[in-house]
């Protein structure tokens, strides 16, 4: 039975949308549509898909004000901060649009001396219909990473997105009929509901699965797929570190991770939680940061730096963390377990809490920061690197940047600035451990959605050298060994 789900406004209460929590039957259904639309969308091509993927990001260009709106009610942001989102959520349909055609058109491949008498390629097929789980905190950017490129390299996609966010996924799904009246129904198609709708999703016949959200349910989406052997990839939570060199523009790194930690109240998955700082430059660079955080304070006003929490019981765990490492010995420069309220959290800075501390091994997704002293930087490296998470890290250094960088266990990481990554659309993003595995994003988030196949074409037959054959010579097996050390025994 249908019951509904019911969108608030997390600053005020207010309603926003009522959307059906779908069962296993509503979710198998909209699959079969996708599957249907499947045989449509594969016979646009490259060229057709880019014509509609481009129709797509100008409609939702030309209708900005409607989803920015929707994003700052519904996820709480700034307006500005929803503009943003959508502007680089343009810049990667229009990237994928652009060049789904050149990383995955087929592949001339050497065949080797061997078999010199074949041709060979590879084909970059789609998998079919992609099933897409959403998380709330950019709930049109990060769904986007998948959806676009997975839609661009020739699948069609079943979104499921965050309870918490899907009048903002229904508006995104809406935009694409909008801007393609030609296109059949179930080319992206929506299914609204809560974990059990997307486990129902996991198990409605999709070829694939792309999840993004927390560690925690991504372990349960990888079991549930995996009983029907359903590939995923998983952009799951982080724990980014900045480090911070002796020799780094002190002010303009303190103003880069103050935004990296603070933005859209540290509700960001490549968010900055935890900086490593040496010990020579620390009170300046906490000076600096305290500084560039002086006038930034959450709210719902035009001016306001941030918005409420967006998923009330996110505030527990924050305040769980704040107070674990003040009860181990840190000390809070800036705000403390005062500055959490029922909605709204001020900016947080906690100095020196012990290595094995909550508020450095767990992902808090609130503003609060960490602030770590190390004697060397490559003390610095080890401890960014010793928690469960491998998302993303940024670097402050103006001569040892890429050295640093080099031995961060991540999967991206901003030199000299935050989460300039996840604004280049041709990068790739994703993570390692605890963060996940495959990639969105650019060349290789087009392949995460397409199976490689390879072809072998053979041309003509070598007369009377029948290597693949029961007829194959006798001479020519008892040249063999004397083939082997002449190809390969130098
Ligand atoms: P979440 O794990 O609570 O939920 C994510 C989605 O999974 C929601 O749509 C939810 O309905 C669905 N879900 C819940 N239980 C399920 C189940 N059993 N089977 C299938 N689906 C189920 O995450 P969230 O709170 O929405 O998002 C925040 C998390 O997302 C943070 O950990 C953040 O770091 C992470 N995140 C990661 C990236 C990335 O690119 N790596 C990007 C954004 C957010």
């Amino acid at each position: 039975m249908t019951t509904q789900l019911h969108s608030r406004n997390p600053a005020t209460d207010e309603l926003i949308d009522s959307l059906p929590i779908m069962d296993a039957d509503e979710v198998r259904a909209a699959t079969d549509r996708a599957r249907a639309a499947s045989h449509w969308w594969g016979a646009q091509g490259f060229s057709g898909r880019r014509v509609a993927l481009l129709a797509w990001r100008r409609y939702m260009a030309t209708h900005a004000d409607e989803i920015i709106e929707l994003i700052h009610r519904e996820n709480g942001k700034p307006r500005a901060d929803a503009a943003l989102e959508l502007l680089l959520s343009l810049e990667h349909i229009t990237w994928t649009a652009k060049h789904a055609s050149k990383i995955l058109g087929r592949e001339k491949r050497r065949p080797g001396l061997l078999m010199s008498n074949f041709s060979a390629h590879v084909e970059h097929v789609p998998f079919g219909v992609v099933g897409v789980i959403g998380p709330w905190n950019y709930p049109l950017y990060t769904p986007n990473g998948s959806i676009s490129t997975a839609l661009a390299a020739g699948n069609t996609v079943v979104f499921k997105p965050s309870e918490y966010t899907p009048a903002v996924a229904r508006w995104y799904v809406d935009a694409f009929a909008a801007a393609n009246p030609q296109a059949p129904g179930g080319v992206l198609t929506l299914v609204t509901g809560d974990g059990a709708t997307g486990a129902a999703l996991c198990r409605a016949g999709i070829d694939k699965l792309a999840f993004t959200g927390s560690t925690a349910t991504g372990r349960k989406v990888m079991s549930t797929c995996a009983e029907n052997l359903v590939p995923v990839v998983m952009e799951l939570g982080g724990k980014d570190a900045a480090i911070v060199a002796a020799d780094a523009d002190i002010k303009s790194a303190a103003e880069a991770i103050a935004f990296g930690a603070m933005g859209n109240s540290g509700q960001t998955c490549v968010g900055i939680e935890r900086v490593y700082v040496e010990r020579s430059i620390r009170d300046r660079f906490l000076s600096e940061l305290k500084d560039a955080l002086r006038d930034v304070s959450p709210g719902c006003a035009a001016t306001s730096s941030y918005g409420p929490m967006t998923m009330p019981g996110q505030i527990d765990l924050v305040r769980r963390h704040v107070s674990d490492a003040l009860a181990e010995g840190a000390q809070a420069v800036m705000g403390g377990i005062d500055s959490i309220g029922d909605r709204y959290i001020e900016p947080i800075i906690l100095v020196d809490p012990p290595h094995t501390s909550s508020s450095i091994q767990e992902e808090t997704f609130g503003p609060t920061l960490t602030v770590t002293t190390v004697d060397s930087l490559d003390d610095a490296i080890n401890l960014a690197n010793d928690v469960p998470f491998g998302l993303a890290g940024s670097v402050f250094s103006r001569r040892q940047a890429s050295r640093i960088a080099r031995d961060l266990d991540t999967g991206q990481v901003s030199l000299n600035s935050v989460l300039g990554f996840a604004a280049i659309a041709s990068l790739p993003l994703g993570g390692r451990g605890d963060s996940g595995f495959g990639r969105i994003h650019g060349p290789e988030g087009l392949l995460e959605f397409t199976r490689t196949r390879a072809v072998a074409t053979q041309r003509f037959p070598l007369p009377g050298i029948a290597l693949l054959s029961f007829r194959r010579p006798e001479w020519l097996d008892r040249a063999l060994p004397r083939l082997i050390t002449w190809l390969h025994g130098h």
